[in-house]
Parts: structure tokens; C-alpha cells; sequence
């Protein structure tokens, strides 16, 4: 029952998230549960307004439990075998990060979706476990300029950190594993993630001294697999979950960026604007998904569509300066959602 009722609600939901804003000049007109609207400035003193409908708004006094708290029922299907997907979406600085991994050093209220769905994860385990097993294990990759790299791992003989390498994905799906070759680690506890995460934020650093703040520039995915083993009835149970850190999806200027900055620009472009055009041909119940034109949508070939659940989190920069992006990002936001 408790599967049908979230059924009821679909496949896709998308929630909109307005960080606070740095300085007073807002955007942002009103933010209520399912709608969020924008104030366009005119030159004739009437500002106008623009009003888009989600599943769910955040306005900027939200806190992490409560945006969590919207987010949880997705994490418990994943132990009854579901696939899942939850993306951060929005320009550099809306707030991504903010909402999938906290802000640095975060405290017990400050958490993010990545460790509040790990922690659950393992909640409900322990609480099944008389019943079920459940083997949990991790995987952490990051796509840059259209290559995946493992950011789990090491090198091996000294174990030394950082250490990131180039990886392959692979949709043959051995056990529901696109990317057989990175590395896959058991874990136990959230103690445990939490150092794998670190490792993994290590690891991306690497490449980040040669071109700063890569970690904008490039998608960043933790993986959860599990596997349950019904002790009764020895039937397995197979889930997984994507929390997916997205790149920044500013338009950066043609006409004022070349070389290495363009090509990751057009990287970039091209793979949110892949992740678009699959989610909404799944919104629509199109025929054929078109998986194939980024790696970003290979990787989550089996975790989008079919029985999985998707969930994105639009982030919106509420300052006025930032209403381009703003208005770009909400219509890319209605353009994947199904209301
Ligand atoms: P992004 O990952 O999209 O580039 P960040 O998550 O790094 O953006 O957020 C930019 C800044 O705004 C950070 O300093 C972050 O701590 C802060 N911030 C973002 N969202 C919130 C929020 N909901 N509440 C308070 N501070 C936030
Ligand atoms: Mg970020």
C-alpha cells in the first residue's frame, strides 16, 4: 500500500529551493507549497511576474530536516527495490551543494540529503534485519567534459590519497552495475560514508588545482547499491540510489570564452540539456528515450524511467542580478515536470 500511494503522486517530482538571499535586492516575489514566483522588472516602473507551479517550493527559511523530510518516503522504497535518482540542479552558487552535502563542516542540523539518506538507509535495515539482509555498498564518480572517473580510488600498493582514474561505463548491467571497473566499497555505518566522502571530495580536489573550482564544472554522483536477502523466503531485493551533485548550469558567454573553458562549457550544456530532454520524454510517455547523448544519461539509464523514481531539486539564486539564470533554470525545471 504504502508504494501505491507513492505511485499515486508519479515517477517524477520536482521541488524548487530559493537559498537566502546576499543582499536585498530579491528576485523572488511570493514562495508558497507549490508555487514560486519571480519579479521581472520593466522600464516602465510596472514590474510584472511570472508564477511556476512545482511539486514542492522551499522558500529560503526552509531548513535541511524540512526539505529531508519531503525526500524521505523515496529513501525507504529504495529498500524495497526501487531505483532512485535525485538530482541538484541550478546555476554556480544557487545552493546545490548547500542541499546534497551541507555547507563545510556541517553540523546535525545542517546535513544534507546525501548523509540524511544514508543514515536512513541504515535505520531502516537494522530495523528489518530480523527479516531481511541488507548488503549496502557505495560507489562515488564524478563526470567531467563527457569521461567518468572513479573518485573511490586509491593507488593501490600505498593506498595514497588523492587518487582519481578514468573509468568506463558499461550498460550491460551485471546486477544493476553500470560501471563495473570503479571501485564498490561495503559499508556499515554512516561513519563509514562519511570518510568514503571525504576520499571522494580528496580525490576531486586533485584535478581542481589546475583549473579552479572544478567541482562547479563537473557532475558528482554517490551512488548507493543495495542488496537484501529475505531470510525467510530467500528471495533478493535489488535498490539503488543516485544523489547527483550537478554541474553548474549558467550559460557562460561565446563570445567571451575560449579553449579548455568553452569545450567544458559546451560539455556541460550538452549533458544537462540531455538529462532534460530524457526526463521529459519520460514525462510524457514518450516511445523512445533518448539515453544515449551523454554520458551523464548512460550512467543513469536504469534509474530513470520504468518502476524508478526521480526526484530533482531546482535551485534558484534569489539575488536580482541572477534572474536570467533564474528564469532559465524554472523553465527548465517545468519542462521536466509532469504538473
Ligand atoms: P552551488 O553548489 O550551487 O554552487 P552552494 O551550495 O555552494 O552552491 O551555495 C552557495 C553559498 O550559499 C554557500 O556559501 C552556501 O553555504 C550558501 N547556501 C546555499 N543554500 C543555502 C541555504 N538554503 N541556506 C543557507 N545558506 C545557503
Ligand atoms: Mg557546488
Amino acid at each position: 500500500l504504502y508504494n501505491q500511494v507513492q505511485d499515486l503522486k508519479g515517477n517524477i517530482r520536482v521541488y524548487c529551493r530559493v537559498r537566502p538571499c546576499h543582499h536585498n535586492q530579491t528576485s523572488v516575489g511570493n514562495i508558497d507549497e507549490g508555487s514560486i514566483s519571480l519579479i521581472i522588472p520593466s522600464k516602465n516602473g510596472k514590474d510584472g511576474k511570472k508564477t511556476f507551479t512545482f511539486n514542492r517550493c522551499f522558500g529560503p527559511n526552509v531548513t535541511q530536516a524540512e526539505v529531508f523530510a519531503d525526500t524521505q518516503p523515496l529513501i525507504r522504497s529504495v529498500l524495497d527495490g526501487y531505483n532512485v535518482c535525485i538530482f541538484a540542479y541550478g546555476q554556480t552558487g544557487s545552493g546545490k551543494t548547500h542541499t546534497m552535502s551541507g555547507p563545510n563542516n556541517p553540523t546535525e542540523e545542517t546535513v544534507g540529503v546525501n548523509y540524511r539518506a544514508l543514515r536512513d538507509l541504515f535505520l531502516i535495515s537494522e530495523q528489518r534485519k530480523d527479516t531481511i539482509h541488507y548488503d549496502i555498498r557505495v560507489q562515488m564518480l564524478e563526470i567531467y567534459n563527457e569521461t567518468v572517473r572513479d573518485l573511490l580510488s586509491t593507488d593501490g600498493v600505498q593506498k595514497r590519497y588523492p587518487f582519481s582514474v578514468l573509468t568506463k561505463i558499461r550498460n550491460s548491467s551485471l546486477n544493476g552495475i553500470n560501471v563495473p571497473d570503479a571501485n564498490l566499497v561495503p559499508v556499515q555505518s554512516t561513519a563509514d560514508v562519511l570518510s568514503l566522502m571525504d576520499l571522494g571530495f580528496k580525490n576531486r580536489a586533485v584535478s581542481a588545482t589546475a583549473m579552479n573550482d572544478r567541482s562547479s564544472r563537473s557532475h558528482s554522483c554517490l551512488t548507493v547499491h543495495v542488496h537484501g536477502k529475505d531470510l525467510t523466503s530467500g528471495k533478493t531485493i535489488r535498490g539503488s540510489i543516485h544523489l547527483v551533485d550537478l554541474a553548474g548550469s549558467e550559460r557562460v558567454d561565446k563570445s567571451e570564452v575560449t579553449g579548455d573553458r568553452l569545450k567544458e562549457a559546451q560539455h556541460i550544456n550538452k549533458s544537462l540539456a540531455a538529462l532534460g530532454d530524457v526526463i521529459s520524454s519520460l514525462a510524457q510517455k514518450q516511445q523512445h528515450i533518448p539515453y544515449r547523448n551523454s554520458k551523464l544519461t548512460q550512467l543513469l539509464q536504469d534509474s530513470l524511467g520504468g518502476q524508478a523514481k526521480t526526484l530533482m531539486f531546482v535551485h534558484i539564486a534569489p539575488e536580482q542580478d541572477a534572474l536570467v539564470e533564474s528564469i532559465s533554470t524554472l523553465k527548465f525545471a517545468e519542462r521536466v515536470s509532469t504538473i
